[in-house]
């Protein structure tokens, strides 16, 4: 647009007279935001996809295989083959465990009575669990929890 020589010129900047190239940095800039923000959205994402990944690996594997964070070591005895051993079990184990040596399912968690330090498979009718030597009842699981 031409401007008409008799004309005043105003005295603050029309908007048209914002250089061309003030606007296009403006607008870049604001561009570069939004580029910003959806590479954030991206990453984000990417994240959520890969704990998402995660789980479902976590799924995937086997019950028998897996150790997570929450497993604890026990100390198991086989009711068949009278063999013991110490595994890693974790929340989705029950007992009784898979023996190591014979296969059966029939390795039942040791307990320890910390009184006679005596191991022992509690009876699991009893209500108590009390050490059947000494009858005490301070027992507990043969290997600790971390
Ligand atoms: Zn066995
Ligand atoms: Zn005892």
């Amino acid at each position: 647009m031409a401007v008409r020589p008799d004309r005043p010129r105003p005295w603050f900047p029309e908007p048209t007279s914002l250089s061309r190239a003030g606007r296009e940095e403006m607008e870049i800039g604001v561009r570069a935001r939004r580029r910003r923000l959806r590479r954030l959205a991206i990453g984000l994402a990417g994240g959520g996809l890969t704990v998402l990944a995660a789980a479902f690996t976590w799924a995937l594997v086997p019950a028998q295989g897996r150790v997570g964070p929450n497993s604890y070591p026990v100390r198991v005895l086989c009711a068949r083959c009278e063999y013991a051993e110490t595994r890693r079990v974790g929340p989705q184990d029950a007992f009784p465990l898979v023996c190591s040596r014979c296969r059966e399912r029939a390795a039942h968690e040791l307990w320890l009575c910390l009184s006679c330090k005596r191991t022992f498979v509690p009876d699991p009718n009893a209500g108590d669990r009390a050490c059947p030597r000494c009858g005490s009842t301070r027992v507990g699981t043969a290997v600790a929890r971390p």
